[in-house]
């Protein structure tokens, strides 16, 4: 019978590639926590109209994206194709916005029906922060510094770029919107296909165009910054004075619009030229209108969300992962002869208290040069080793397996600290 494999774009993640992505998760959680943000979870999937609302009808998303289905009771109900939308009907239905101030942060499974290729998938994964109640600047400078930090502590802040731009009030973006549309429709025949598409749909797209000539058309076209609006201005100004005050370099780039309707004000991507044309690792802004959007009271919002697996890539391809990522063992347990072998699943669990030391043990008998290959297999900084002799005197032998020295008899009841040694050196 023919074997049945995974779904196309969307991938197992195997075990010798999950210790990356624990690592990353642990640094992620680590500097989250040191922000005072709380984690939310929420299902996979959601209603079809709560990403209809909230992304806008007329993105790449939900116009040919999302993985929309029936189930047994005729409901439309999708797997969520991004974070955001969840979130905030959570916490909207929780009752935890209103006149509060919520710092959440939310991880998990995305699904958007895209061309699979190096870092786009139909199933990826995200880690998204999620900031509620607070208006100004200093909370969007908050989240971007918090970045910043993670990409410095996992050595990457060499690798990646902050693009900053603001997308004003819904007003300015309204006129400049207007006049845009003015322009290229007089110029429609220099349009690429895709930007002559989007200038009925969604003309603030037809910025972030790949095409060089809609790019050269772009440069004599009305400019947002000229529309946009006092308050949108000071907020960026602001913005701007707090992130180089910390020292975060960024570059203003007046055609970041990001994909979804949402957005207002601070808008931002943190880019690499290091994974080809899927360079984004982390996007986000400001979306003061989502929460009315979906019914609630108005509540001002920021946040962003960054991609799992072009960060790995990026952190494999740097070669930034410290080699005790990969380390998932520290002892090996080895055993001749039925007796030993008893013993040594309780030393096993001796050694397991308090969650000392991990440890494998040989399971399932076999010569002692095929239990040595298997620890050496294991990663194991050391071996140990019970054979009856051992067993009658109370001792174990200590074989170490990553530096060149002698293997020595240990007392059973001073194993512990000679091991504690071996394993941090
Ligand atoms: P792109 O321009 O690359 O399509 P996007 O604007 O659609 O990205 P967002 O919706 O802002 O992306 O998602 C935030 C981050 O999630 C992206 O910067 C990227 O790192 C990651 N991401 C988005 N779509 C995918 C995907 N299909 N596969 C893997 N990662 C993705
Ligand atoms: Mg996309």
């Amino acid at each position: 019978m023919a074997k049945i494999k995974a779904i196309r774009g969307m991938n197992d993640i195997l075990p010798e590639q999950t210790p990356v992505w624990q690592y990353f998760e642990q640094q992620v959680q680590a500097v989250l926590s040191s922000y005072g943000y709380s984690e939310i979870r929420t299902p996979i999937v959601e209603q079809t109209d709560l990403f209809k609302r909230s992304i806008g009808e007329v993105t790449d998303i939900v116009e040919k994206e999302m993985y929309t289905f029936e189930d047994r009771n005729g409901d439309s109900l999708t797997l969520r194709p991004e974070g955001t939308a969840s979130c905030v009907r959570a916490a909207e239905e929780h009752g935890l916005l209103y006149n509060q101030v919520q710092r959440l942060w939310y991880r998990g499974q995305m699904f958007r029906h895209e061309r699979p290729q190096k870092g786009r998938y139909r199933q990826f994964h995200q880690i998204g922060v999620e900031a509620f109640g607070m208006q100004g600047p200093d909370i969007d400078a908050e989240v971007i510094l918090l970045t910043a930090r993670l990409w410095r502590q996992l050595g990457l802040l060499d690798s990646v770029t902050l693009q900053l731009n603001t997308l004003g009030s819904s007003e300015a973006r309204a006129r400049f919107k207007h006049d845009l549309v003015v322009y290229l429709s007089e110029r429609k025949e220099q349009l690429d296909e895709d930007s002559l598409r989007r200038l009925d749909s969604n003309p603030l797209r037809i910025l972030d165009s790949k095409d060089a000539a809609t790019q050269a058309l772009l440069d004599d076209a009305p400019h947002f910054h000229d529309y946009l609006d006092d308050e949108s201005r000071e907020h960026f100004e602001t913005l701007k004075a707090l992130l180089d005050k910390a020292g975060v370099a960024y570059e203003v780039n007046p055609r970041l619009v990001r994909g979804l309707d949402y957005y207002c004000k601070t808008v931002f991507e943190w880019v690499t030229l290091e994974l080809g044309s899927q360079g984004t690792v982390c996007a986000g802004g400001r979306y003061d209108g989502l929460v009315e959007q979906l019914g609630g009271k108005s509540t001002p919002a920021v946040g962003f969300a960054m991609g799992i697996e072009r960060l790995v890539l990026l952190l494999e391809t740097l070669g930034a992962i410290p080699a005790s990522v990969h380390r998932t063992v520290d002892v090996y347990i080895a055993s001749m002869g039925d007796a030993a072998a008893a013993e040594a699943l309780l030393l096993a669990e001796e050694l397991r208290a308090d969650n000392a030391f991990r440890v494998q043990l040989h399971c399932g008998g076999g010569s002692f040069k095929s239990q040595m290959k298997k620890a050496d297999r294991s990663g194991a900084a050391v071996a140990l080793i019970l054979g009856d002799n051992e067993v009658a005197r109370g001792e174990v032998t200590l074989k170490p397996l990553r530096i060149d020295a002698e293997q020595q008899q240990l007392p059973r009841d001073r194993l512990a600290e000679s091991l504690a040694g071996f394993i941090n050196a």
